[in-house]
């Protein structure tokens, strides 16, 4: 049953502890810009259809992921009934003033998204925070960690930049709530990479960041978990150097700690492993282009933690068993790690390579293979 949101009700109260627990939102366009306001949606429990025919390349993820549904077409009014909320985010004010007076006809309430990023730039929580600052100047870049994906896991410092920033260049696993604190006068850009799927070029975004930074404007990259894993935060800081560009680095919390942290398992324990790797799952053992010495790692005594390709996971199991690890070493599989949909799957070894993946696991994931994979929080 959706629980209707309150006459009068305005999406600034986003800001304070309003449950969307089931309410369904309809949001008329899906520009780069609504990606904060969208996902703070989702965050509160809301159900979220977006009716465009074009939307940014997160919201695309978003949609394949079934974290939210996409209607790849022009709204209409029959898009209404049923709806507790509805965003207008279209970029034509004719339209706009359509789905306004239709929503005011059936009494459902509306939040412009341009009205409510405009106002959310006035908030200022960590104003007298103590932090050295890498302020984005103009004509600069400024790379931002922005951690696992939930906005608490941003750092002080990467929040403050992106605050002051003109152009945030964003990817689709970067905490992009945070978006809905920038003024309207502050371009989004969405690079997403979606795994197989649409993609901004590595040398593209290197181009839209030089672009921006030439035209004079204050420019942050906010990237997911930490940028110099596997993040390529690194080439993008060497084509600012070459293009004479100033850069900095403000460092993030890497999923491949915080997920694995969030679901209750630690990647040392004193008594039980000394140290971890982290590794990419991208390219399979028996892949040419795979550079891992997985022998070695299977016999090295440390936390596997794998990131990126799920699918390549059963391999990977193979070739660290044929290693010499014991087919019970327990494997925790994150999902979603900092948000509403986490959720973990724990197996060993000896069934992981059984061939086909285990019920229910799917990117983004952060994999554990060790002894302390066991200690995962079941509830988590
Ligand atoms: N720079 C990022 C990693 C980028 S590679 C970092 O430091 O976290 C992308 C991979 O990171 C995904 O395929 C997945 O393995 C992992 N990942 C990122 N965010 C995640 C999340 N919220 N939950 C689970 N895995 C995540």
């Amino acid at each position: 049953m959706s629980r209707r949101v309150p006459q009068g009700h305005e999406l600034g109260e986003l800001g304070v502890a309003v449950a969307y627990d089931g309410v369904r939102v309809l949001v008329v366009g899906g520009p780069a810009r609504a990606l904060g306001v969208v996902t703070r949606l989702i965050q509160r429990g809301a159900r979220v259809d977006v009716v465009a025919p074009e939307v940014a390349t997160s919201v695309q993820d978003l949609a394949e992921r079934a974290v939210l549904a996409w209607t790849a077409r022009d709204y209409c009014a029959d898009d209404l009934p049923g709806a507790g909320l509805v965003v207008i985010a279209c970029h034509d004010p004719a339209q706009s003033a359509l789905v306004r007076a239709d929503c005011a006809r059936l009494g459902i309430p509306t939040a412009d998204v341009t009205a409510e990023l405009s106002n959310g730039a006035a908030t200022d929580e960590t104003g007298d925070q103590q932090t050295t600052v890498v302020q984005p100047r103009p004509g600069s870049v400024v790379l931002v960690g922005g951690g696992p994906g939930d906005p608490g896991l941003l750092t002080v410092a990467g929040l403050a930049a992106i605050r002051a920033a003109e152009v945030v260049v964003v990817d689709r696993l970067a905490p992009l709530e945070v978006l809905r604190e920038l003024g309207s006068d502050v371009q989004v850009v969405d690079v997403a990479k979606i795994p197989r799927g649409r993609f901004t070029p590595q040398e593209q975004i290197n181009e839209v960041l030089l672009e921006h930074a030439r035209a004079g404007r204050r420019v942050v990259r906010l990237k997911g978990g930490d940028s110099f894993v596997f993040g390529r935060g690194m080439e993008e800081v060497i084509a600012c150097r070459e293009a004479g560009i100033e850069v900095a680095v403000i460092p993030g919390v890497t999923s491949a700690v915080a997920a694995p942290e969030l679901a209750g398992i630690p990647v040392t324990h004193r008594g039980l492993v000394q140290g971890f790797a982290v590794v990419s799952g991208h390219a399979a053992p028996d892949d040419p282009r795979s550079t891992v010495d997985w022998a070695a790692l299977a016999s090295s005594g440390l936390t596997i933690v794998i990131l990126m390709g799920v699918e390549t996971l059963p391999r990977i199991a193979a070739a660290l068993l044929v290693g010499g690890r014991p087919t019970a070493t327990p494997v925790a599989c994150v999902m979603d790690a900092a948000g509403p949909r986490q959720r973990t799957v724990r197996t060993d070894l000896g069934a992981l390579a059984q061939g086909t993946l285990p019920q229910g696991i799917a990117p983004p994931a952060v994999t554990v293979v060790g002894e302390v994979a066991a200690l995962v929080d079941v509830a988590s």
